[in-house]
């Protein structure tokens, strides 16, 4: 059979139209190349044979040569199992069956001489393997030859048809026969010489059938760097070609307002990173050409007023400029705090979010389109076909990880000239995240907190020291602090029977602190927005001493006065949302607490969680711890951002060094041939296509 990668895997000897549509269903297998692409998650070493009698202790994985001298089914009903004997002449091997009988009944035959591999156990003195796995001898010699067997990951599903890691072993055998040495290279040569890597047929080979350990790894180095230089040189080669051929609007002065606010309205003297930053985006909105520029900041690092300061430049300049948060509650904020400090200023700024009134709604479009309103601060609303902008020359995108990649391409499509983007994390990244889900953006950082914060202090009680809690929940209230206590819904959808917790939770803090002493509001996603909005006003105020609320008031919410955060059923958190909530404290100039309340039973992975908590206040550590405990693809916001993260042999935790090497020699290589049009580089333009081809087209997001 002729075959290339794209052949339809149930032509491949073995397969067929059933097993295809098993691996099309549970691996995503459909073609030989993704059989080929479908790496092993372990290797054993297949090369070393134990004797019996050698036999230690209750070990790891050994392989055994002997004769099958008896099979017989054992035990009664419920105990009944198939057991055989094994003799290599140093001893007797005992293998056992619990399931399957039939099968092995079918197929095993006596007095021939088999390779067995498995665990093995000590039962009544007699060492005892469990469901081995066993290939009669003649038929062994590759296995034995094999230092390093390729073992992979399966499913339930495909156990029961027989597709099990052997199986796919043996299919990659067949698949090698047909393609291996006839795949097209996907590398340059002058690329493979400079960085010693191994030919793509090569690579692919060694990593289903390593010769060695040493090739092993050159494989694995090999087809890393495919995966992550792909992904990196489709970036820049992105980000070059907006530089090149899309213009940005011009923000060529810092004018009145920026200068009136500057001297006259700032509350507080600049931190040495926002001033640093500032000047980054300006130059960014000076030169010409497009700005996308992502703004990493810790919680409370004071990211919002570098967004303001950068809006008002775009005001100084004749354009518009718009504030885009994930949250009506957010946005609602935003604009209270942003409209307060611009009180006395030549600034026309508005609030657009879904609970805006129609007849408002009306004026705020028409005021968008005439040019009167220069700032407008909003929810998802923005997004709506019919906001449209007279001019709108910088777009802010606040606390991102709730925004998806297709949300942002839909600002862009506002204008025919693609304003300025600004998007704005909650809470730091990792970066080698940073790099995969934006990395066609240029990064700044606020590595600084306004002077004069207290570290947050951090404690994990269980469930049973509540009392103490209460304790100190008194004692800051008495001292004129407010109290926020948190319970976990289930994201986004706030089904009324997920309510429950909280609201029994108000019930009981009612009890606790009585009022009229007391004053307690409960805030969540279902209620009504004026309701929503009355009971944060009363807190914001200052009026209301605690503040019952689900993850609603995860991002963004800033009240300084209120220094205890209590976090309910804390190990129902992930990392950054417990560190975004813990931002909602010491936010003032006094001593805060976040107390991380959890059930006694914890699994490893929560308890660790909260260990990282209460261990550190920063959040780029956070990240980074993040991001070993979960792995790329379950850091929140990565499932919406609509990139890839399932690396099919990358791992960005594991893999950041390699990440940041391949991102500088495709900046090289971009730098050195902006649009590929070099001969030499006509490998790389036609991968990225190929790739580009599989994938959704991402080329027009800002
Ligand atoms: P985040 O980066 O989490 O969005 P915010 O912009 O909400 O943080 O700022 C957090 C708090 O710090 C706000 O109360 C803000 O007014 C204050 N703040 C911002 N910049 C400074 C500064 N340079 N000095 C003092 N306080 C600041
Ligand atoms: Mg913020």
């Amino acid at each position: 059979m002729a075959a290339n990668l794209t052949t339809n895997i149930k032509y491949l000897p073995g397969v067929g139209p059933k097993r295809a549509e098993l691996l099309q269903k549970e691996l995503q297998i459909s073609t030989v190349g993704d059989l080929i692409y479908y790496f092993p998650f372990k290797y054993v070493d297949r090369s070393k044979v134990y004797k019996v009698a050698d036999l230690v202790g209750e070990t790891a994985y050994v392989q055994v040569i002997g004769r099958l001298v008896k099979i017989e089914e054992i035990g009664d009903k419920r105990s009944k199992r198939l057991v055989a004997l094994l003799t290599d002449g140093t001893g007797v091997l005992e293998l056992v069956w619990f399931k399957g009988a039939k099968w092995v009944m079918q197929n095993l035959k006596k007095n021939v001489d088999y390779l067995v591999f498995g665990k093995p156990t000590v039962f009544n003195g007699r060492y005892t393997i469990a469901h081995p796995e066993l290939e009669e001898l003649s038929q062994a010699k590759s296995i034995l030859q094999c230092p390093l067997q390729a073992a992979y990951n399966t499913s339930e599903r495909l156990k029961n048809s027989n597709l099990n890691s052997k199986t796919i072993f043996k299919l990659q055998q067949e698949a090698a026969k047909l393609v291996y040495g006839k795949l097209e290279e996907t590398l340059p040569a002058y690329m493979l010489e400079k960085h010693k890597l191994l030919g793509i047929n090569e690579a692919l080979k060694q990593i289903h059938f390593p010769d060695t350990a040493q090739l092993l790894q050159k494989a694995q180095y090999r087809l890393k760097f495919d995966e992550l230089f792909y992904l990196q040189l489709g970036y820049i080669k992105q980000r070059s070609f907006r530089q090149s051929k899309v213009n940005g609007h011009v923000f060529g002065t810092v004018g009145n307002t920026f200068n009136l606010f500057f001297h006259k309205y700032l509350p507080f003297e600049l931190t040495g990173a926002q001033k640093r930053v500032i000047k980054e985006i300006r130059r960014d909105m000076g030169s010409g050409k497009q700005m996308n520029r992502l703004l990493q900041g810790d919680v409370g690092s004071g990211k919002t007023l570098v967004a303001l300061m950068c809006m008002l430049i775009a005001v100084d300049n004749g354009y518009q400029a718009c504030l885009m948060a994930p949250t009506e509650i957010l946005a609602t904020q935003h604009y209270i705090s942003l409209s307060a400090m611009l009180a006395n200023m030549p600034v026309e700024i508005s609030l657009l979010t879904g609970s805006t009134k129609k007849s408002q709604r009306n004026d705020i479009h028409q005021g968008l389109l005439s040019g009167k309103i220069n700032l407008l601060i909003g929810t998802h609303a923005l997004l709506e076909d019919i906001v449209q902008f007279q001019n709108l020359g910088l777009v802010v995108i606040d606390e991102q990880q709730r925004f998806g990649v297709m949300q942002r391409a839909r600002l862009w499509e506002k204008n025919n000239d693609p304003p300025h983007v600004l998007v704005m994390t909650a809470t730091p990244i990792p970066r080698t995240l940073a790099m995969t889900a934006y990395g066609d953006l240029e990064v700044s950082v606020i590595d600084e907190l306004p002077p004069g914060r207290k570290p947050i202090k951090t404690v994990h009680y269980m469930e049973n020291r509540r009392n103490a809690v209460y304790g100190l929940m008194r004692e800051q209230i008495k001292l004129g602090r407010q109290v926020y206590v948190v319970y976990p819904l289930i994201k986004e959808s706030e089904k009324m029977e997920n309510l429950r917790d909280l609201e029994e939770g108000y019930q009981s803090i009612t009890e606790l602190f009585p009022p009229p002493q007391y004053v307690t509001v409960i805030v969540h996603g279902q209620m009504k927005p004026d309701e929503k909005e009355k009971a944060m006003q009363l807190f914001v105020k200052g009026k209301a001493h605690i503040m019952v609320a689900t993850t609603v008031i995860e991002v963004g919410v800033n009240v300084p006065n209120a220094s205890v955060m209590v976090i309910e059923s804390a190990e129902r958190f992930g990392l950054s949302q417990l560190h975004q909530l813990r931002g909602r404290v010491g936010r003032g100039a006094d001593e805060s607490f976040c107390v991380l309340l959890s059930s006694v039973k914890l699994s490893n992975e929560s308890r660790k969680r909260l260990e990282t908590m209460v261990a550190t206040n920063d959040g780029f550590e956070i990240a980074e711890a993040d991001l070993l405990l979960r792995g790329p693809g379950d850091i929140e916001g990565t499932q919406q951002s609509g990139i890839p993260f399932d690396f099919k042999i990358a791992n960005l935790s594991r893999d950041a060094q390699l990440l940041q090497y391949v991102r500088n020699i495709a900046e090289d290589i971009i730098e050195d041939d902006p649009l590929l049009t070099n001969s030499k580089n006509a490998v790389l333009v036609k991968r990225l296509t190929d790739i580009a081809s599989q994938k959704l087209d991402f080329s027009r997001i800002s």
